[in-house]
């Protein structure tokens, strides 16, 4: 979270504060966080960037350019440092005040063990009806390629209690989806104190209501889970889903590790959680991802893809692959392949890799396949990936599906407006 250069003085005494998000859900979810944050200051929301006394840009920094982008304006707040941008602000505008030459800026990018936002209700977009909910922040998994464990910090989840109320309020306010939302959001632990609120009871169906969230057969991780006693995904799912049997339930994004059978029990059991699942893969090579440290081989995704699609028939899959990691051959390229056509994913978030500094890749790997090699490798891949998503829509033809009208799309075909729709 940056504060950009261009705020002219006088326009320090206005309270409207222009926010510009880039990213991922995750980042329109901080968004909400600090709007609300900055409404107890007295601040309110603005679309019109000249009307605002505070511009802010909310963007996530997987990749390197974003963050030596924003590093040169006023000031940064890290994701667990939105409580603080009152006093980071105040702290700017008294240093500029007393030598408006300064161009000395504050930042503020402490990690949090504790922080979730737990108390804060999200400022929402006026007339929506998805609402974003965040259940837990951070990631402990330390994929080799991956820079969130040290710019989110670690896993922590958010009391059960506080989630279900917000769901009761959005279900109360009309909203007709909800999206949990976290960085490994089923390895969701709440460990809080004190007795969690009555959680409507377990979805029929339920194999053991009360078993431990162990991982999917064939997973394991590089941490140890403290999970004992927690109230687990399955127990939050079903939670959650229980509110308001007409609304929408889904979730994002979850690690494959952590589809155990009881939270597959839970979406089978429950009409309103989508039959929808993110599974990333990032590689259909065993050695690609050892070297990744994914805490799986290609024999157990597939195994599992399998068990969820003979769990939930009609599940629709998700993925993101890296194309070009450290030391890949075209052997694995084609292994990658090979799973991009086999599984026909009805999404794919597909790309070439690019290194980045402090992660176990940077360290201890070379980042050794040429661009030009990345990039066909790419190109191929969105190949097949489409080719074999094209069979699955045709599958769809003449099917009915209850979908969910979101509004009206940006993009038009000729002189048609296009719906939005979720199914
Ligand atoms: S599980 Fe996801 S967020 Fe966590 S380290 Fe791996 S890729 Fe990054």
């Amino acid at each position: 979270m940056a504060a950009t250069d261009p705020v002219e003085e006088a326009s320090y005494t206005s309270k409207a504060v222009y926010i510009e998000t880039y990213g991922c859900q995750m980042n329109s979810s901080d968004t909400e966080v600090v709007l609300a944050i900055l409404r107890k200051h007295g601040y309110s929301r603005t679309t019109v960037p000249a009307e605002a006394g505070l511009i802010l840009l909310n963007t996530c920094a997987i990749r390197d350019r974003a963050e030596q982008k924003i590093c040169g304006v006023d000031l940064v707040a890290g994701p667990d440092a939105y409580r603080d941008l009152p006093r980071l602000m105040a702290v700017l505008q008294q240093r500029q005040a007393s030598d408006a030459a300064s161009r000395e800026g504050v930042m503020n990018v402490h990690l949090s063990a504790e922080e979730t936002y737990a108390d804060i209700t999200p400022v929402r977009p006026v007339g929506e009806k998805s609402a974003l909910v965040s259940v837990m922040r951070g990631c402990n998994n330390m994929c080799a390629f991956c820079i969130v464990p040290f710019t989110r910090g670690r896993e922590r989840s958010r009391p059960l209690n506080s989630i279900l109320n917000e769901v009761r309020m959005l279900s109360d306010q009309g909203f007709k989806e909800v999206t949990l939302l976290g960085q490994n959001v089923n390895s969701y632990a709440d460990a809080s104190q004190g007795e969690p609120a009555a959680a409507p009871g377990p979805a029929p169906g339920r194999s053991n209501p009360d078993a431990f969230s162990a991982y999917a057969q064939g997973f394991r991780s590089v941490y140890v889970p403290r999970r004992g006693g927690s109230v687990q995904f399955a127990e939050l799912l079903d939670g959650v889903a229980g509110v308001n049997p007409e609304m929408r339930v889904r979730f994002t994004s979850p690690h494959p590790k952590d589809f155990s059978d009881d939270v597959l029990e839970v979406i089978a059991a429950r009409p309103n959680v989508c039959k929808q699942l993110h599974m990333p893969a990032q590689s259909g090579s065993t050695s690609v991802l050892e070297r990744m440290k994914r805490g799986y081989d290609r024999p157990s995704y597939d195994a599992l893809v399998a068990h969820v699609r003979q769990k939930l028939p009609q599940v629709a899959l998700s993925t993101d692959m890296i194309m070009g990691f450290c030391g890949e051959t075209e052997a694995e390229h084609q292994c990658t392949l090979d799973l991009l056509e086999r599984t026909a994913y009805e999404q794919a978030f597909l790309f070439a890799y690019s290194q980045r500094d402090r992660t176990t890749a940077a360290r201890h790997l070379q980042d050794d396949v040429a661009p030009e090699v990345k990039d066909r490798r790419l190109a191929e891949a969105i190949q097949v990936f489409r080719r074999a998503q094209r069979r699955g829509t045709q599958a769809e033809i003449g099917a009915l599906h209850l979908v969910l009208v979101e509004g009206v799309s940006r993009r038009h075909i000729g002189n048609a407006a296009v719906l939005n729709t979720a199914v």
